[in-house]
């Protein structure tokens, strides 16, 4: 391996680079987990996430990757034989379907071409269709993380709503929570996923369940095996500041700076960065004559963007010139993707310089695998921050 100086370019869509004021705030003695101390802590962190969830209603953090925060919405809200609708967007939610059918859930999964977010109406059309309401959940993934696009839960209530079919609504937001507009109160969410090293900038290692009455209801009628993942069981221990058995005390340090930083800038600022990174990498694309995997402009993630490479050059083969000559890794094509397509993500601790050098290393490596591109992408993203200065500079410097 190369030597190399200053600061690895660490731009895949998650684990996501780490403030070092949240690398700070965990750098503390690990606390009595049943003292007042800790207590303390525990209840801030427990508001924090009511917030960035935006809602009034418990939210369960476990120590557990975004995959055992997926198992427990499953074995709280269904038990095994439990109908689901499900869409395929991509290997994420192809990985949740596959936790669905362990399970023993009845999945009608939705196929998609992995280029563009859910459906709605062929999810409507299936609710429309089931009249004696055996489908308990529908469940979608808000950001599809594997291809950068995402999917509109409010837009799925709405069906819900409309049809009047009272099927819970699950959302996986593991890569859209901290970096996209989400509510989960005001969409009708039931249960919403997510886990610390995306958009929420930790290291891995929370996961998070937020639920509504109507899922806490579910949950508690529910007679099936569950224990390490019982929300009724954390949520009585939450009543006096504990779990019932060690949280990640060092994690939740982390995350109570981290929330504290997302409300310094200000959650609505947080949400318009990461729309305005997202349009500048796609203007780079766009300018390189390459393609966004993503084809549904309304579907565009502002957490990611996954590029697709010319027939016959080998994504992965540039992301490993890119990541020897300059020191950045970016995100591999996952499953049937792979070797296609590569991600760039541009979510969590991020600036606009940060794009840049991110976006020049892309170019200067398309170079390097002569892959057919032309020049000027990183042009075409600075005009996109700047609002079109750099191509007016260009205009003057050529006149
Ligand atoms: C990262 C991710 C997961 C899986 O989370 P792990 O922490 O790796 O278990 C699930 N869904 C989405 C959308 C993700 O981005």
């Amino acid at each position: 391996m190369a030597v190399h100086t200053g600061r690895h370019f660490l731009q895949i869509p998650g684990p996501t680079n780490v403030p070092d004021r949240v690398l700070r705030a965990m750098d503390m003695p690990t606390i009595d987990h049943r003292g007042p101390e800790f207590t303390e802590l525990g209840f801030a962190v427990m508001a924090a996430m009511q917030r960035v969830f935006q809602t009034k209603n418990p939210v369960i953090i476990y120590p557990s990757s975004g995959t055992g925060a997926w198992e427990a919405a499953i074995v709280n809200a269904l038990s095994p034989g439990d109908k689901v609708v499900m869409a395929e967007t991509g290997q994420f939610a192809t990985l949740w379907r596959n936790i669905a059918l362990k399970f023993k859930l009845d999945v009608d999964f939705i196929a998609s071409d992995w280029r563009a977010g859910a459906d709605v109406a062929a999810i409507a059309a299936k609710l429309d269709a089931d009249k004696d309401h055996r489908i308990k959940a529908v469940m979608i993934v808000h950001n599809e993380t594997s291809t950068g696009c995402v999917s509109h839960p409010h837009e799925v209530r709405k069906a819900l709503d409309r049809i009047k079919h009272p099927a819970l609504l699950m959302v996986d937001t593991i890569s859209g929570l901290g970096s996209l507009d989400y509510r989960h109160d005001a969409w009708g969410v039931d249960v919403s996923v997510a886990g610390s090293q995306k958009g929420l900038m930790l290291p891995p290692g929370l996961g998070f369940n937020a639920v509504s009455d109507k899922a806490l209801a579910a949950a508690k009628a529910n007679t099936s095996i569950r224990s390490y993942w019982d929300w009724h069981e954390i949520i009585a221990a939450n009543t006096s500041g504990s779990w019932p058995y060690t949280p990640a005390t060092n994690l939740l340090y982390g995350l109570k700076e981290a929330v504290v930083m997302m409300e310094e800038e200000g959650f609505a600022n947080v949400f318009a960065r990461h729309t305005r990174h997202g349009e500048a990498t796609r203007a780079a694309v766009r300018a390189w004559g390459l393609e966004v995997l993503c084809k549904v402009e309304a579907d565009h993630s502002g957490a990611l963007t996954a590029v697709m490479l010319p027939e016959g050059h080998d994504a992965d083969h540039f992301r490993q010139l890119v990541l020897e000559n300059f020191d950045m890794s970016l995100g591999t094509g996952l499953a049937k993707l792979k070797g296609r397509i590569f991600r760039i993500g541009h979510l969590g601790h991020f600036n606009d310089l940060m794009l840049m050098g991110t976006l020049s290393g892309v170019e200067m490596g398309l170079g390097l695998a002569n892959v057919p591109h032309r020049q000027g992408g990183v042009l075409a993203a600075m005009d996109v921050l700047t609002g079109g200065q750099a191509a007016q500079s260009k205009q003057k410097a050529v006149a």
